[in-house]
């Protein structure tokens, strides 16, 4: 049964008749999973299923546009279903989101805010599958410095990313192996020379169309999470939940520090937090796609959290919004 402070009003027989309500939501969200569009088919399987109580006297059953709230008659991707009901003296609401594919999880923000680590758990712990964008990027820009190319020279990177085979293969433990050509850069996409080039080649109209592409197509069938700088905003405008993960620079410089070091690489944290103020500052002033948070995110702010609580944080907001099962 819903939350609410209705609910102090039940007795104890009227809350478990109330269950009625939560359950033939519940129903309505199978029978979508299981290929029911069709609202007054899903109004009638809540309606006969409430039906069960004779107590209960439902006010209304309705089937609308989360967004705008208009009736919906079939659904596409989704829809909100509400209803209220009176049983005995008090007024009882609930809804859910019934979707048609599995759901999506965008979760952007800058870079070292741990994003990475966040993800790939959450993609662990939920079954879904992680795309890691920031990493098809850095495989593009490797591919750049290994051709020789400049990186200001947009047409012959343009052509060599309309030619290019980038492959992401998830692996079971969460992470992905990523392939360019059939040649295996899971680890030469995370140099020092590579993070420092990404952000220009990130910025070029066709590397993103191109990448963008991929990535949606990745989504097409939802159960995904994906993190980068435009998931919430441009490449999955339409995701169940958008987290905007952050962390004051200074933080971030810190995780990253350790990161190299544990790496094997010698460390110097003025310079790092330097860096990232500056793919920050690219990053969320280039002309497509910028890194803004959505309208519609989370704001989750890291400083002083520890990953294990981030992580928690997110699947709540995902069980809040009726996401997972
Ligand atoms: O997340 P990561 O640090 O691997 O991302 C590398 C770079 O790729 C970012 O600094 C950004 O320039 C670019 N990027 C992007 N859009 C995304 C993901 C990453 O522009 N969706």
């Amino acid at each position: 049964m819903a939350y609410s402070s209705r609910n102090q009003y039940l007795s104890k027989t009227e809350r478990e008749q109330a269950a009625v309500l939560f359950e033939a939501l519940q129903q309505a969200a199978a029978a979508v999973t299981a290929g029911d569009r069709d609202r007054q088919t899903i109004i009638d399987l809540v309606r006969s299923h409430c039906a069960t109580v004779t107590e209960l006297d439902l006010d209304y059953v309705e089937l609308v546009d989360p967004v705008s709230l208009l009736p919906v008659e079939q659904i596409d991707h989704h829809a909100l279903l509400a209803l209220a009901a009176r049983l005995g003296t008090t007024r009882l609401i609930d809804n859910i989101v019934l979707q048609t594919r599995s759901p999506i999880i965008a979760i952007d923000g800058p870079a070292g805010a741990g994003k990475s680590t966040v993800t790939r758990a959450i993609a662990d712990r939920l079954g879904l599958l992680y795309l890691d964008t920031g990493a098809m990027y850095r495989a593009v820009t490797w591919l750049v410095m290994e051709t020789g190319i400049a990186l200001d020279d947009e047409v012959a990177i343009a052509e060599l990313v309309a030619t290019c085979d980038l492959d992401m293969q998830p692996q079971g433990d969460g992470g992905c192996v990523v392939t360019m050509n059939s040649m295996d850069i899971t680890a030469a996409i995370r140099t020092p020379e590579v993070t420092a080039n990404v952000s220009t080649v990130a910025a070029q109209k066709a590397v993103r169309e191109s990448l963008v592409k991929q990535q949606q197509a990745f989504g097409d069938r939802g159960g995904l999470v994906a993190e980068g700088r435009d998931m919430g905003t441009c490449v999955f405008p339409h995701a169940e939940v958008k987290i905007f993960l952050t962390a004051t620079p200074a933080e971030r410089a810190r995780r990253r520090a350790c990161d190299l070091s544990a790496q094997g690489y010698e460390v110097d944290l003025a310079q790092l937090e330097a860096d990232i103020i500056e793919r920050d500052r690219q990053d969320s002033t280039r002309e497509i796609a910028p890194l803004s948070k959505a309208d519609d995110a989370i704001e989750l702010v890291t400083d002083g959290m520890t990953i294990e609580a981030v992580i928690e944080q997110i699947i709540d907001y995902t069980r809040n919004d009726h996401l997972s099962s």
